[in-house]
């Protein structure tokens, strides 16, 4: 036990030093899941607004710890802080390839900013994903990716771009992107983040929702709208002209593809 004085000082030391011990405890087991391939993708529908078709799917990580499945956001940060997520990431690459080919259907992948930030990700993906299939690729990557060495990151977009890739800004609206610097990326979709769908019903979310759609039209790229839990969510995304919608609604992310929108769950609200 160790003795605690009154002064904040030790007792911040003691914080730390948990941190760091939960940390290595997680890196141990992150190192062995790794080698046990215990990372799989689910897969959650991305859908057609107006006719409410699956026109893609987004793969989203979980991880099959012995213990139970753990979500991304209890260890996710730790695995791109410490460049742990390079490693996953590419297991992952190959299980989304296998699922283009299973479910005969685009897939998203998401990409940290950690990890196309890594000097050799375009070639490492590139020999990873193979020869065909390119166009059922999407990358997501948020604008802290942007953050990076912009020349660099423009460059390697630009190259999976021209093998066919598309490329999409997750999360759009929150980060630090300036609706001036998206003319000069090489970027085909914006993710509308879910807290602009939730506040929907209030005028400020209509206002951002309209101004995404515009910017979209400006600069021809796709829009989907993520996070879409109510029928007056996709009515509302829908007449403000966002062609493309994801969220629970419409389907949660599970290990197999749905095949069609069950509609009378979204009648049903
Ligand atoms: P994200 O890319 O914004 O993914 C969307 C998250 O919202 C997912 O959480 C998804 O399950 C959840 N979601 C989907 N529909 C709804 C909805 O209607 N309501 C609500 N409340 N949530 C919804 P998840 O799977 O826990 O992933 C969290 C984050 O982890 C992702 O956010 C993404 O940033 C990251 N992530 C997930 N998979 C990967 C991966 O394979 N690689 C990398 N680098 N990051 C990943
Ligand atoms: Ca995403
Ligand atoms: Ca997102
Ligand atoms: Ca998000």
């Amino acid at each position: 036990e160790a003795k605690r004085s009154k002064l904040g000082v030790v007792e911040f030391d003691d914080a730390l030093r948990a941190k760091m011990l939960a940390e290595q405890n997680l890196r141990r087991e992150l190192d062995a899941a790794i080698a046990n391939h215990e990372f799989r993708l689910h897969f959650q529908p991305i859908v057609d607004a107006e006719t409410l078709t699956i026109v893609g799917l987004e793969a989203l990580v979980r991880w099959q710890h012995p213990a139970g499945t753990r979500m991304p956001g209890d260890w996710l940060p730790y695995a791109e802080e410490s460049g742990l997520i390079v490693p996953i990431g590419r297991q992952l690459v190959l299980q989304a390839h296998a699922a283009v080919e299973r479910f005969r259907l685009p897939v998203a992948v998401n990409v940290a900013a950690r990890q196309l930030a890594e000097p050799g990700f375009v070639e490492q993906l590139r020999q990873d994903w193979g020869d065909g299939d390119w166009n059922k690729l999407t990358l997501e990557i948020t604008e802290s990716a942007l953050l990076q060495d912009l020349a660099h990151v423009i460059d390697s977009l630009s190259q999976l771009r021209a093998l066919g890739a598309r490329i999409a800004i997750d999360d759009f609206g929150t980060g630090y992107s300036s609706f001036a610097r998206l003319a000069t990326l090489p970027v085909d979709v914006l993710k509308i983040d879910r807290a602009f769908v939730r506040d929907l019903s209030a005028l400020g979310g209509v206002a951002v929702v309209r101004a995404i759609v515009s910017l979209a039209e400006a600069f021809e790229l796709d829009i989907v709208a993520e996070g879409v839990e109510r029928l007056d969510q996709l009515q509302a995304l829908t007449e403000l002209g966002v062609p493309k919608l994801q969220g629970y609604l419409l389907g949660r992310p599970g290990a197999d593809a749905p095949r069609e929108i069950d509609l009378a769950t979204v009648s049903a609200g």
